[in-house]
């Protein structure tokens, strides 16, 4: 695997971008699937004091295969893993956990699963008996699932939507097919408050694009001053994206990012 560096860190920060990945940044079907001209923009941003990262889904490990499927020519200042975990660049390709950060949200997520285990179990045997979808029990992350299709997955979060209400403090995060259970202080929106807090930038100067359900949360105004997302956004991330007064990008993907960046920076 090829060694990759962040750019140097500049002195004082003056703001925070924040991009999902999949979809966003990277789009197989999209040639190239991250547009170049993408990082000549960020260094840019960085000469003057922006630091970016990425804030997906992903896990760690899965996102360090996305830089090289992205071409990434450098490292982004911090990632956000599994919408919850902060990590910043650790040399050698190695990513170093916030510890304060990752190490709460693990302890409040141990609370939340083992209060809320048995609605989970209700969801379970939903899943493994009336569809086609599957339940994923990982460790750190013991309640997901993967449905076969949207259409599928829209029913059983319409399942579930019909009884979380009673169970405190626990939430789920969607991305097309996928879904996981949660706490519902971490997401996308919060990893990216803390990562904001950390740089001692205020949320004015933040930027946040996201094409897919679980970008809603950081496309907020009270996490991020400038909202943008995509072309190829879900329709409902577009209509949120409108409803904040945020930016909807004609174009898909990585260059829907470019042209987010002309709409409020040129
Ligand atoms: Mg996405």
């Amino acid at each position: 695997m090829k060694i990759l560096q962040p750019l140097p860190m500049p002195e004082k920060k003056i703001g925070v971008l924040s991009f999902d990945f999949d979809g966003t940044l990277d789009c197989p079907k999209s040639d190239p699937r991250l547009d170049p001209e993408f990082f000549e923009i960020i260094k840019d941003f960085r000469e003057v004091g922006w630091v970016w990262g990425v804030n997906t889904g992903r896990s760690q490990m899965q996102m360090l295969s996305g830089f090289m499927e992205g071409k990434f020519p450098f490292l982004p200042d911090f990632m956000v893993a599994r919408e919850r975990e902060i990590y910043t660049p650790g040399g050698m390709n190695r990513w170093l956990p916030v510890l304060e950060w990752n190490k709460r949200s693990e302890k409040d997520h141990k609370k939340v699963y083992k209060r809320s285990r048995k609605f989970l179990k209700v969801v379970q045997d939903y899943v493994e008996n009336e569809t086609d979808a599957e339940w994923v029990s990982e460790v750190g992350d013991p309640a997901g699932i993967i449905g076969k299709s949207e259409e599928e997955m829209a029913g059983i979060v319409a399942f579930i939507d019909g009884q979380i209400g009673g169970y405190r403090d626990l939430g789920y995060l969607r991305n097309t097919i996928y879904l996981r259970f949660s706490h519902k202080d971490y997401h996308k929106g919060t990893s990216l408050a803390e990562v904001a807090r950390r740089c001692g930038v205020e949320k004015e100067q933040v930027f946040a694009i996201g094409d897919g359900h679980n970008d809603i949360d950081m496309l907020r105004r009270e996490y991020a001053g400038m909202i943008a997302c995509p072309g190829n956004a879900d329709d409902e991330v577009k209509a949120h994206v409108r409803e904040q007064g945020g930016y909807v990008c004609e174009q898909r993907a990585s260059k829907g990012v470019i042209e987010a960046f002309h709409h409020f920076f040129d």
